[in-house]
């Protein structure tokens, strides 16, 4: 696997998810604000924001597992699960780039 390149891709991703934030974040403060496309249809449906909020924290866990998973590309940890240790396995990671478990301690979970 090339780690240089899926550290890049979940950098990418990362930062395309704290722009979502921030423009969630305005629309929060600025009802004006447009949200961003993909969000505005599930927006829209409750109109609230509470909605909002939803997102907001749906976007907070993503972007603080992709970091975490930055973290563990650095300490050269990426391939070890975080509960056994074991190899997490390449397939997994190519279907979920920021699984930090192997699919038997997940499937614990
Ligand atoms: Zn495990």
């Amino acid at each position: 696997m090339d780690l240089e390149a899926i550290r890049e891709q979940l950098t990418e991703r990362a930062a395309e998810l704290s722009d979502r934030q921030e423009r969630v974040a305005r629309h929060t403060r600025h009802r004006e604000e447009p949200l961003p496309q993909d969000f505005a249809e599930q927006a829209v449906e409750l109109e609230n924001g509470e909605t909002l909020v939803a997102i907001d924290r749906e976007l907070a866990l993503e972007l603080q597992q992709i970091e975490r998973a930055i973290r563990r590309i650095d300490a050269e940890q990426y391939f070890d699960c975080t509960a056994c240790g074991e190899p997490i396995g390449e397939e997994r990671l190519q279907a979920l780039p920021y699984a930090n478990s192997c699919i038997s301690c997940a499937s614990k979970e």
